[in-house]
């Protein structure tokens, strides 16, 4: 059984985003912990150099943990295609560039998947959380669908407009985003962590 956070504990978001760490603020709220990012404690960003989801997720949990001596959450997703093997799967968001042009990004993945009939495609999240003495838990949630082109939609981010999901007639993109937000790799993912690793959830 994995180890539990109690309740008052106070956890560090393995992220240098902002945006990263706002999304996680919300969703941590109703569990009464206390959090901050690594960001703002000013910890190095180590190199995610393994080769899977679930891999990047714990170097920096534990990179995290370890640096601030207290439980560390970090994730790590991506977009892949079965007709590209996989990709760009842990590269997802370098697909986009530094200047993070998912248009190009979704246009690069059309282009690379050219008139493939297999057209399935998954989201995927890995949660991971790390406690200084080394040890982790982690989570993964999956999303199964296929790519369409062109890409339809203008809400949530990343590869959403070119994804719909199994048994949807709606893209992640044309989506109401609280239905996304319910339904996707990182809430299946997130329901699995919290279940295992969190205090009781208290009301808000
Ligand atoms: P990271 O987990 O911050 O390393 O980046 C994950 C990348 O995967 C994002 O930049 C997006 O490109 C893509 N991605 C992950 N989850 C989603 C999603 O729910 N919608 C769209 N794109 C996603």
């Amino acid at each position: 059984m994995a180890r539990r956070l109690e309740a008052g504990a106070s956890i560090v978001l393995a992220t240098h985003n902002a945006g990263k760490l706002r999304e996680f603020a919300v969703l941590l709220a109703p569990y009464g912990l206390s959090v901050v990012s690594a960001g703002d404690l000013g910890l190095p960003e180590p190199d995610e150099t393994a080769d899977d989801f679930v891999g990047n997720a714990v170097i920096k949990a534990q990179a995290a943990a370890m640096a601030a001596g207290r439980p560390a959450l970090a994730d790590d997703s991506g977009f892949s295609l079965a007709a590209l093997g996989g990709a760009p799967g842990i590269y997802s968001a370098r697909w986009a560039g530094p200047g993070k042009d998912f248009g190009a990004a979704m246009a690069r993945v059309n282009s690379e998947m050219g008139e493939a009939v297999d057209r399935r495609a998954w989201f995927t999240a890995a949660l991971c959380l790390a406690w200084p003495d080394g040890e982790t838990a982690s989570f993964l949630g999956r999303a199964e669908g296929q790519a369409i082109w062109p890409p339809r939609g203008t809400h949530g981010f990343g590869y959403d407009p070119m994804f719909l999901p199994l048994g949807g007639a709606q893209s992640y993109g044309e989506m109401d985003p609280a239905l996304k937000h319910a339904t996707s790799h990182r809430a299946m993912a997130w329901a699995q962590i919290t279940a295992a690793c969190f205090p009781p959830h208290r009301a808000i």
